[in-house]
């Protein structure tokens, strides 16, 4: 270190060219023409600010020199970078197909190409076209939920802990709901049913215990003051051992006898049963509805396998009033959302379609085989592309995720990957940085690729990516700030 404190940071300092001086360089004038002068400023105030501040704190004259070469490039990174979207696609490599972190279903190409279409002009969207005249944004899909599950109308929300917060609201807000302590669930972003009850207005009566809940306590509790009963699915815990609850079937008659309704929260919102494809049953919708729930909800992006939505399916009588709601104006879905459910029930006429043609459900319907063949011909291009590091395939096990099924493993196939040059630590960070980022699991220190989750046409992407040799060697950090 000795030796470069005499270097000359004054120097260093004014070889910095001037704002304006910049600012007519033809580099810098083709950015303000493609962007704006406004944001072409801002960068260049970033790094000139940048620029002074490695200088204060760098001890060698050669890599300042280096920086300052370097400071156009990186205006034009800068302003580049401004204009990036934050939010864009990621490969998701974990195996875990309702991934909350990373938007849950994925839609299909074919199914947001419509709602592009859709919604890039005006739409129907709460237009009668039959009548001339005002329509309703639920009637593009009431029918078909109907149709699928049963029941007698439907309608949906923004997400199913609103369709909880609005069902309350509507049926028993001022009075009581009776619910049993197994089945008080807390889901992902502290969203716990209790709370939601709470702010819906509705005093919440708590029985039986957290294992066992009887008959007799739902009985016993039911009162003058009682709205409704709720059966809220557990759908993100399991309660195994010496347990006990009590089925909407035996529900019903006392809810009958007491004239309120039975209010059932599935959370996932099956419609197909997933026991036909080795997965373990998870109660479907239409079960609910024919046991005679009066009222269903459930999420529009689990198993569902579409947009972000709660949705409510059950007696018109009930959903008429919910309609009515005032909440409903503020929870309503957009048009985004009522095109793309649409579509993606429509999908469900047809059972095969549905499999086929809903990411969510092609994931969990895969069969190893299936992955196996995936897997090894992804490990196949990437050697092909000369990637340096170790490729392998193994099996592997994939999750559902969201919330749902939470002890399900499904026998998938993973490629591993373990760079020759860089540790696995780094690779996952560089994975992550990529332009279209690739999230993985990292087991022993190996780096796995999870086929389940990814479509063989992304494997050209990751092949494409990881073949820029940056991303595997010793250093790929061009910018040393
Ligand atoms: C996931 C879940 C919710 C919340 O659904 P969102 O659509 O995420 O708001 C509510 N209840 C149950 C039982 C759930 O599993």
């Amino acid at each position: 270190m000795e030796g470069k404190k005499d270097m000359n940071k004054n120097m260093l300092y004014r070889s910095i060219p001037k704002v304006d001086v910049l600012l007519e360089e033809e580099q810098i004038q083709a950015l303000i023409a493609r962007y704006s002068r406004d944001t072409v400023m801002e960068a260049v105030h970033i790094e000139m600010d940048k620029l002074r501040k490695y200088i204060a704190q760098c001890e060698e004259e050669e890599k300042a020199k280096k920086q300052i070469s370097l400071l156009r490039e990186h205006i034009e990174s800068s302003v580049a970078a401004m204009h990036t979207p934050n939010m864009r696609m990621v490969i998701n490599g974990t195996g875990t197909i309702l991934h909350t972190n990373l938007g849950r279903a994925p839609i299909s190409r074919e199914h947001i190409k419509r709602v592009a279409d859709i919604a890039t002009g005006y739409s129907n969207l709460e237009y009668n076209l039959e009548a001339g005249r005002r329509g309703e944004r639920y009637s593009h899909f009431e029918k078909l939920l109907c149709k699928i599950t049963g029941a007698e109308a439907a309608m949906a929300v923004n997400n199913n802990a609103a369709a909880v917060m609005l069902i309350l609201s509507s049926l028993a807000k001022g009075g009581e709901v009776v619910v049993s302590r197994g089945e008080l669930v807390e889901i992902g972003g502290k969203f716990r049913i209790p709370d939601v009850m709470e702010q819906s207005g509705a005093a919440l009566v708590e029985v039986g215990t957290t294992n066992k809940t009887h008959y007799d306590d739902y009985e016993n509790a039911v009162t003058e003051e009682t709205k409704a009963l709720l059966k809220v699915h557990t759908s993100n815990y399991r309660i195994v051992g010496f347990t006990d609850s009590v089925g909407i079937d035996e529900l019903i008659p006392l809810a009958r006898e007491r004239e309120i309704p039975v209010i059932e929260d599935l959370g996932s919102g099956v419609l197909i049963d997933l026991s036909k494809y080795g997965i373990t049953y998870e109660p479907t919708v239409q079960e609910s509805i024919r046991k005679g729930a009066d009222v269903v909800c459930f999420s529009g992006d689990k198993l569902l396998g579409g947009p972000q939505a709660g949705i409510i399916v059950g007696k018109k009588k009930y959903i008429d009033k919910m309609k009515k709601n005032q909440l409903t104006r503020a929870l309503r879905i957009d048009k985004f959302t009522a095109a793309t459910l649409e579509l993606v029930l429509q999908e469900y006429l047809s059972e095969e379609k549905a499999v086929q043609n809903l990411p969510v459900l092609r994931m969990i319907t895969e069969t190893q085989d299936e992955t196996q063949k995936k897997a090894k011909s992804l490990s196949r291009m990437l050697k092909l592309a000369a990637v340096p590091a170790k490729i392998d395939i193994q099996p592997c096990e994939s999750q559902i995720g969201g919330g749902s099924l939470p002890l399900e493993r499904i026998p998938s196939t993973a490629v591993t990957l373990q760079p020759e040059r860089i540790s696995v630590t780094e690779f996952e960070e560089r994975l992550r940085h990529l332009p279209v980022p690739i999230i993985p699991r990292t087991v022993n220190d190996m780096i796995l690729l999870d086929v389940r989750t990814i479509e063989s046409w992304q494997f050209r992407q990751i092949t494409g990516q990881l073949k820029d040799l940056k991303v595997l060697e010793e250093s790929g950090a061009s910018n040393e700030r």
